[in-house]
């Protein structure tokens, strides 16, 4: 599978007409452009990831600066309020001395240091003691101060804007202010006794702004419900309030939003990154700021990085990719060149892999059977290619088989025909080689094949002009022999012992004449004929073959010993005259080469789809080194033992059986007697 995918890609660059540049291009394409698509995503990916990291890391610490203005704010009221409710110093309130209280209070600024003053108004608003005691400001009255307004609206703990202190030095401040109420113990019956004032220097609430780390370059700062800064570095507490109302993310955050935005300063020159969320409960806003330079510089750095690695691997791919771009032109070019010899090949040549896969196809393939490469490569070959025998019309693909099973080359049986693309058959030939891998196993097979009709043509011409040569000879022949054998003739030679001799001389040669010439019809004829399977009875054709042989076995003494099963199957052949001229040849021989009084013996088998025939006989018979030359035309062994042949039966013998589809065998010891054994079909 994995071959013939590779073989089809392989094919493909080389369809591009060996335009290598193109090759180039898309093996780039194709190994860039995913490498390509994929690092650009995941770049961008890597951005938006940190880029959200980055930002979420300052939302965070907006988040963080918020809980911690509320926790201080908290602890301070926490504070005041736990002074405020103190039994003996809500007495001394309660019996207006205010000096005495505040002696109470005199150490909180030196026990709390981020508290400035601490302060005791009337109800009214008027200041009735201070510590660090200000002379100046008792009976000063602050109504209008934000803290005042803030706490006397509901009596309840109050957290002031910035403002300005109204002695000197004058600092900004945040305040904290207390309602000191008697205690009663429903909440409705208490008296409103004073106001206990907390001041915060903003130098405390920058301290505080700086507990919170922002990142490299960056700071945190708080603006009170009016927008007023506090705690921002860049801005002391003894300058003027700075109001920061109209800065866009102030406006949001005092608003009730939270969130993230990056602008440009236009004092500083540069972009930053505000993350800004509202200190709950107190309405306050905690703004962080860091330069977008800083803040995204690590995202920065990891970035470079990446390109920096993704170029090399680009850089590699390429490299890759034109090393493989180069290797393919270099296949495709050897598989161009492949292709232009196989396809100068007049035969058809095909080759399969052990799964009998057509891998390989010709020209001359297609032309000789109507298929085309692209329609077979990769396909199985018994789905594409046809080879049947000509009389039985079943596949035979036996070649195939045996040169993959052995590993040799194995010739196309004859009669042999392939079936074209378009049903028609045509008779052909050839043979079919084994491929083998590296470990010298066979994993695939070479078929060559041709178109014989013309071959057979001419085979044709020759068979018919032998048959009618030899027949024509014969009709002399027959007319000389015929002669010889009259009386007269007989009686006219043996008038004279020369003109006897003569006479036998020409006798027998003229009787050996006449058996060649009817042998080589018997071939010639079979040639002639065409080939058509029937089913016949081959102990009839024995008995038939001994019965006309009988008197010279009996001059010879020589008895048979057959007696065929009663229920013996047909064979198939394709002429029963044939049939006759084996077994008569078989038959001769085995009487010629027996010793006087010998024994001929037939039996049957039965092998796989064959009716096999033995014929033993009790002769003289084959020296084991000429066992294989006994079939071939005009051998003669026995020759000097006077015994006459032409040395052309087992030729024609072993013809006639394999034009019938079966084989014949032969075992033998010199001196004991031989066994001839004839394989025939069973089944068409
Ligand atoms: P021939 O006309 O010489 O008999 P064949 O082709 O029939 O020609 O046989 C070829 C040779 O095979 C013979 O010359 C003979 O030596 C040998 N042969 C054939 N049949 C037998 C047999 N039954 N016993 C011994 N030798 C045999």
């Amino acid at each position: 599978m994995m071959k013939k995918n590779v073989d089809q890609f392989i094919n493909f660059f080389f369809k591009l007409n060996n335009k290598s540049w193109l090759v180039s291009l898309i093996i780039l394409s194709i190994i860039i452009s995913p490498l390509l698509i994929s690092d650009f995503i995941q770049y961008k990916l890597a951005e938006k990831h940190l880029t959200e990291l980055t930002l979420s890391r300052r939302k965070s610490v907006a988040h963080l600066a918020t809980i911690l203005l509320k926790e201080k704010f908290d602890h301070i009221i926490d504070l005041g309020t736990s002074l405020a409710t103190r039994v003996q110093f809500r007495k001394l309130i309660e019996t207006g001395k205010w000096d005495d209280a505040i002696k109470i209070l005199a150490s909180v600024p030196k026990d709390f240091l981020y508290i400035d003053k601490v302060l005791l108004f009337d109800p009214k608003g008027t200041i009735m003691a201070v510590t660090p005691d200000v002379p100046e400001v008792i009976g000063q009255n602050f109504a209008y101060r934000d803290y005042y307004k803030g706490v006397s609206k509901n009596w309840q703990p109050y957290v002031s804007d910035v403002f300005k202190r109204a002695v000197k030095p004058q600092y900004n401040v945040v305040s904290v202010a207390i309602p000191i109420k008697s205690d009663d113990i429903k909440e409705s019956d208490r008296k409103i006794l004073g106001i206990l004032l907390l001041t915060i220097k903003l130098d405390t609430i920058l301290d505080w702004s700086n507990e919170i780390d922002p990142g490299n370059g960056g700071f945190t700062y708080f603006v009170d419900r009016n927008g007023n800064v506090a705690g921002h570095p860049k801005f002391s507490s003894r300058d003027n309030i700075v109001n920061f109302g109209e800065v866009p993310v102030v406006k949001k955050v005092l608003s009730g939003e939270s969130g993230l935005e990056i602008l440009y300063n236009q004092i500083e020159k540069e972009e930053r990154i505000s993350a800004y969320e509202q200190v709950p409960v107190y309405g306050w806003g905690a703004i962080v700021q860091q330069p977008t330079t800083i803040a995204f510089a690590t995202l920065k750095s990891y970035l470079r990085l990446r390109l920096i690695s993704d170029g090399i691997t680009l850089f590699i791919a390429f490299f890759l990719a034109y090393f493989i771009s180069f290797f393919i032109n270099i296949i495709s070019v050897y598989h161009q060149k492949e292709k232009i010899f196989m396809d100068s090949i007049g035969d058809g040549v095909f080759a399969i892999d052990r799964f009998w896969n057509i891998t390989l196809w010709n020209k001359a393939a297609y032309e000789l059977t109507g298929w085309s490469a692209d329609e077979v490569i990769g396909k199985p070959f018994r789905n594409i290619i046809k080879f049947i025998d000509e009389a039985t019309k079943k596949e035979n693909v036996l070649f195939i088989e045996e040169a993959m099973l052995y590993g040799e080359v194995r010739p196309m049986e004859n009669h042999t025909f392939l079936i074209q693309k378009n049903g028609q058959e045509i008779p052909v030939g050839d043979s079919a080689s084994p491929i083998f891998d590296r470990k010298g196993q066979v994993n695939g097979c070479i078929i060559v094949f041709r178109d014989v009709s013309k071959d057979l043509e001419v085979e044709k011409v020759k068979d018919d002009f032998i048959f009618r040569v030899v027949h024509d000879l014969r009709s002399p022949l027959t007319v000389i022999s015929s002669i010889l054998s009259e009386e007269d003739t007989i009686k006219l030679f043996s008038l004279d012992t020369s003109a006897k001799e003569a006479y036998d001389l020409m006798n027998s040669a003229t009787k050996k004449m006449l058996k060649m010439v009817n042998d080589l019809l018997s071939v010639a004829k079979s040639k002639a004929l065409g080939t058509s399977f029937k089913k016949i009875s081959i102990s009839d054709v024995i008995k038939e073959a001994m019965k006309a042989l009988k008197p010279i076995a009996i001059s010879k003494q020589i008895i048979y010993e057959y007696l065929p099963p009663s229920e013996l199957p047909t064979v198939a052949v394709p002429n029963l005259e044939h049939m006759n001229e084996i077994f008569n040849n078989l038959f001769t021989n085995a009487i010629k080469y027996n010793k006087q009084g010998g024994r001929i013996i037939i039996t049957h088998e039965i092998i796989g789809g064959f009716l096999k025939t033995n014929i033993s006989d009790t002769g003289i018979g084959i020296a084991e080194k000429n066992i294989d030359k006994i079939f071939a035309s005009y051998t003669r062994i026995n020759e000097k033992e006077g015994i006459q042949g032409t040395g052309l039966g087992l030729y024609i013998v072993k013809k006639l059986i394999e034009e019938a589809k079966g084989k014949i065998e032969v075992s033998s010891k010199e001196g004991e007697g031989s066994t001839f054994s004839v394989y025939l079909p069973t089944e068409i």
